[in-house]
């Protein structure tokens, strides 16, 4: 394991980890109560924050940070991950003895089967670096934060960003 002290060296979306015999960085997660257990290899495709309704209804809380990999990158091992199916093809996984959400499961298209992983998750979140928003027209309205990064309207798809930094027009008003 290396120290807390690297992470601040760190390039943006650089995900540091342990390296095996090839150079490829893994990284290791699991659920709260440790029965599930995961571990990465490669880099991340994507690390964004999410604030989709489905995301955040969820995992309860006002956004999601997710990072993305090839289904090939992941490895599950423990106890098995339990299945809710939220939309067709969509699958988000959780622990059956604490509920951790833990991923969401799909066909991205271009990049095939992927897994994003609850960030949070992770033995050392730190460690990945989101670069965007995603889903940023279904935030709760109050929440924002106050980085500069791209803000998309939907998916992180290389579609003209709604905006860089957080909403200007200030926080909504209860009547
Ligand atoms: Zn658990
Ligand atoms: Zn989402």
């Amino acid at each position: 394991m290396t120290g807390e002290g690297a992470v601040a060296t760190l390039p943006a979306g650089y995900a540091n980890g342990e390296n095996d015999m090839d150079g490829a960085t893994t990284l290791t997660g699991g659920c709260l109560c440790g029965a599930v257990r995961y571990e990465t290899r490669g880099e991340s495709f994507l690390v964004n924050h999410c604030h989709c309704h489905s995301c955040r209804k969820n995992n309860g809380g006002p956004v999601v940070t997710l990072a993305g990999f090839k289904a090939s990158q992941v490895t599950f091992s423990g106890a098995p991950r339990r299945i809710y199916n939220s939309s067709p093809g969509v699958s988000r996984a959780f622990c059956g003895t604490c509920g951790t959400p833990l991923t969401w499961e799909g066909d991205s298209g271009s990049l095939g089967a992927i897994v994003e992983l609850h960030i949070s998750t992770f033995d050392q979140p730190e460690r990945l670096v989101p670069s965007a928003h995603a889903f940023y027209s279904e935030r709760i309205a109050w929440f924002d934060v106050a980085d500069g990064l791209p803000r998309y309207s939907g998916f992180v798809d290389g579609s003209t960003p709604l905006r860089h930094g957080p909403a200007d027009e200030g926080l909504p008003t209860t009547a």
